[in-house]
C-alpha cells in the first residue's frame, strides 16, 4: 500500500508561531495560563497542560499569571482588560490576523462602515469586528448577506483569513453596488487554500483518505468534508487509536492529510501506524 502524505499537512505558520511561543514561554514562568485553548487541538494543550499552561475564560478569575493570546486573536475589549489588570502578556496572535484587526480599525476610524466577510460565531470574526469599534460594522458570510446590507456613503471590507478568495470576491462585487466609495483589503491567509488545493488532488487519487485534526478543529472538519466529496472512504481521525485495519483490505493507495493545528507527532505516529497495516 501506497501511503501519499500531503506537503501541507500540519501546523500552518501562525499555529507553529504560537504554540513555539507557548512552549518556551511556560519553560520559565511559574503562573501560565491561555486565554481559550491556545490552538484547536486537544493534545497539544495536553501537553501544554503538562508544563503547567492552564486554559482560562474567564478574565477576573487569572490570579497573577502570564497570559498568553492565542493564534486567532481575542476580542480588544478582553485584551485591555487583561493589560488593565497589569498581566504580562505573550501576544501569541498570528500576525495575519493582526492585520486583518489593524485594518478593520485603520476603516472604522476613516469613517467606514466595516464589512467582515466571515463565519460571525468564529471567535476570529468577532476579534476583528472588536477593532472596528465606533463604527457600524457587519459580518456577512457571502453574497446573499452583502446584497441585503444598507446602502452607504463609504464601505470598507476586510476576511476572516480562512475564507476562500471565490467568496470575498463576490462580496466584493455586491458592495460595489451599494456604496460611493469602496476600500478592499485583502486579509486572506493562503495557507488554508494551498492545504485545500493539496488535499482535493490527493483525495482524487487515492482509495483512502485520512485526515487528521482536532474534531473541535473547523479547518480540520472542513478538510474532511471536502475530501469526502471526492473519496467518501474518507476517516477525520484525531489520533492513531482510531485507525482500523479493516479499512485497508485491498487498498493500494491511502491518502493522509492534517490540518493546521494538527502537531507534526501525531501525523507521524499515523504514518507509522500505515505502516503497520500494509503501507
Ligand atoms: S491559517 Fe493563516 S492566518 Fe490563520 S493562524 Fe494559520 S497562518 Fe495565521
Amino acid at each position: 500500500m501506497k501511503i501519499i502524505l500531503a506537503k501541507s499537512a500540519g501546523f500552518c505558520f501562525g499555529v507553529k508561531r504560537a504554540t513555539t511561543m507557548a512552549f518556551a514561554a511556560a519553560e520559565n514562568r511559574d503562573q501560565i495560563c491561555s486565554f481559550g485553548p491556545i490552538i484547536h487541538s486537544p493534545q497539544v494543550v495536553q501537553r501544554l497542560a503538562d508544563k503547567g499552561v492552564t486554559v482560562v475564560d474567564d478574565i477576573d478569575a487569572i490570579e497573577d499569571a502570564a497570559v498568553i493570546i492565542r493564534s486567532h486573536g481575542v476580542e480588544a475589549g478582553d485584551l485591555d482588560r487583561i493589560q488593565n489588570r497589569g498581566l504580562e502578556i505573550i501576544d501569541a496572535t498570528c500576525p495575519f490576523v493582526k492585520k486583518a484587526q489593524n485594518h478593520a480599525a485603520l476603516l472604522a476610524s476613516e469613517g467606514y462602515v466595516v464589512v467582515v466577510v466571515g463565519e460571525a460565531e468564529h471567535p476570529e470574526v468577532q476579534g476583528i469586528v472588536s477593532y472596528a469599534a465606533g463604527c457600524q460594522a457587519h459580518v456577512v458570510a457571502g453574497r446573499d448577506d452583502a446584497e441585503k446590507l444598507p446602502r452607504a456613503t463609504k464601505i470598507g471590507i476586510v476576511a476572516q483569513t480562512t475564507q476562500s478568495y471565490e467568496n470575498f470576491k463576490q462580496v466584493v462585487d455586491a458592495c460595489l453596488g451599494r456604496c460611493q466609495e469602496l476600500r478592499v483589503f485583502n486579509t486572506i491567509c493562503d495557507a488554508t487554500n494551498v492545504r485545500q488545493a493539496e488535499a482535493k488532488a490527493i483525495a482524487a487519487a487515492v482509495e483512502v483518505m485520512l485526515v487528521v485534526g482536532g474534531y473541535n478543529s473547523a479547518n480540520t472538519t472542513r478538510l474532511a468534508s471536502i475530501c469526502r466529496d471526492i473519496q467518501p472512504r474518507t476517516h477525520h481521525i484525531e489520533t492513531t487509536d482510531e485507525i482500523l485495519q479493516e479499512w485497508f483490505v485491498d487498498v493500494k493507495t491511502v491518502g493522509v492529510t492534517a490540518g493546521a493545528s494538527t502537531p507534526h507527532w501525531i501525523i507521524e505516529q499515523v504514518v507509522d501506524r500505515l505502516t503497520e497495516c500494509g503501507g
